[in-house]
């Protein structure tokens, strides 16, 4: 996967090991589209985010219909 220009900048600044850790994290918060109800990760649509807790409402590009509002992203807890 492409990485975009946030988690290229996370990349070169961290080691490898955690890059993945980053990545990980990232990868388990995800928003689910007010539009067309889509559900992605923030790392599949280009952000970052790591030892962050709660519910924020960012602003979030749906990749799927492209809608730009603001979204409520929450942490799933894989297992
Ligand atoms: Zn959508």
């Amino acid at each position: 996967m492409k990485l975009s220009g946030t988690q290229k900048l996370v990349k070169f600044f961290s080691s490898s090991a955690k890059f993945d850790m980053i990545k990980a994290e990232s990868m388990t918060w995800h928003f689910t589209c007010s539009s067309c109800g889509n559900t992605a990760s923030i790392w599949e649509i280009g952000g970052v985010r790591y030892k962050a807790s709660g519910k924020p409402l960012v602003s979030i590009k749906c990749p799927k219909c492209g809608r730009i509002a603001m979204q409520s992203i929450k942490k799933s807890d894989a297992t």
